[in-house]
């Protein structure tokens, strides 16, 4: 099998996509759709794998699959060139799942560091752990391989799930022949944005946790999120003080978003970052002034973003067809995937005849 470029990764519909994502991976996405090197892009929301801790709630994740893709689609992912589809959509997934999890054992699942945290964040220890849960990264391994991804651009926290598609991968290939190909999680370069923190100074941004800056927020939210929530430097009371830049959410932000442009366009008094962040670590820099800059720095991020959700809100008919038709795409595409999954798991019965030729000549060698 010649080995094409291509890429999966994924959304959970559980909410407005946000800065994190945007950092992590969806910027990311859009350079690698434009840079014109992958044979295929696929962009799938994973709307059976937020079942998994909202099943009480499917009317959360049916609302939030349009906000997905309005975002995805006002970050400038196009359609013409990326395949967007609904996860529960694809029977082939749910079968890949099926068939994964005879590869891996409850002992591995419970040794993965996200799926640990994330538990503990949703109160899983005292509650009772669902099945479907502990299980997801074997779903999210049906489907990477499903679509025959090589590359999987995705935030830090997903390299445990990569690692674990990878085994299912070595495994499933050593027992049934060649078959599935090994994918490799691509994270930013930059450090801080393969982690965001969140604006509460929390590890990770993210939509469970309510400590988000959303690509969709109005600039007067964008403010309010900047100017009353976000984490600065405790130490840092007056202005002649002497302050931290480490753990400092204002500087991560900027860390992981600004460029020297920036510093051109709205804060001419320094160079770059490391000419700002001397200047506060020797005292004499507001918070103040780091809070406008960094507001500023976003705006530029963020309007343009607004401005295509606005235009694309108005049309939600294209956006379903877009929607619809990438899914159909993908159907095709993971059916086949199947299909060589179950000829290599000689479970293929139905694919063609030629069982009936081996079933007869068993039976005439048992004969004999
Ligand atoms: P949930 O709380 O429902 O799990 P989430 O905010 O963690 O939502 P996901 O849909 O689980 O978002 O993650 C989608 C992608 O975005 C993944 O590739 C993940 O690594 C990346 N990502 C999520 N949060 C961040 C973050 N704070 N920094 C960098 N990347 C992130
Ligand atoms: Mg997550």
């Amino acid at each position: 099998m010649e080995q094409k470029n291509i890429i999966l990764t994924g959304d959970r519909p559980t909410g407005r996509l946000h800065l994190g994502h945007y950092v992590g991976s969806l910027k990311r996405r859009v350079e690698l759709q434009n840079s014109g090197k992958y044979d295929e892009i696929n962009i799938l929301i994973a709307d059976d794998q937020a079942l998994t801790d909202n099943a009480d709630n499917p009317g959360k994740i049916r609302e939030n699959i349009i906000n997905v893709v309005l975002d995805y689609l006002s970050v400038g992912i196009d359609p013409e060139k990326s395949t967007i589809c609904v996860q529960s959509a694809l029977p082939a997934l749910h079968a890949l799942t099926f068939y994964y999890m005879n590869l891996v054992t409850t002992a591995r699942l419970a040794r993965n560091p996200t799926v640990k945290t994330e538990m503990q964040m949703r109160g899983f220890a005292d509650e009772g752990l669902p099945v479907g849960f502990f299980s997801y990264p074997i779903s999210q391994a049906a489907d990477i391989t499903a679509f025959d991804a090589n590359v999987v651009p995705v935030g830090e926290d997903q390299l445990p799930m990569l690692e674990q598609a990878r085994e299912i991968v070595e495994k499933f290939n050593r027992i049934y022949g060649e078959t599935l190909v090994m994918p490799k999680a691509m994270i930013p370069e930059n450090e801080t944005q393969r982690r965001l923190p969140g604006v509460d100074g929390k590890a990770k941004m993210s939509k469970s946790l309510g400590n988000c800056i959303y690509l969709s927020d109005p600039s007067s939210v964008l403010k309010k999120q900047i100017n009353g929530k976000m984490y600065t430097d405790p130490l840092h009371l007056q202005i002649s003080d002497p302050g931290h830049t480490e753990g400092n959410v204002v500087f991560t932000y900027l860390d992981a978003l600004c460029t020297d442009a920036h510093f051109a366009e709205y804060l001419p008094e320094y160079a770059n970052l490391e000419e700002m962040k001397a200047h506060y670590r020797r005292g004499g820099l507001g918070d103040g002034t780091c809070k406008k800059f960094l507001f500023n720095v976003l705006e530029e991020t963020l309007s343009p973003i607004r401005a295509e959700r606005a235009r694309w809100e108005k049309d939600i008919g294209s956006v379903y067809d877009i929607l619809s038709a990438g899914t159909a795409r993908a159907v095709e595409r993971t059916n086949e995937t199947l299909a060589r999954v179950r000829c290599a798991m000689k479970i293929d019965y139905f694919a063609n005849r030629s069982i009936i030729g081996e079933w007869e000549e068993l039976l005439k060698k048992a004969r004999q």
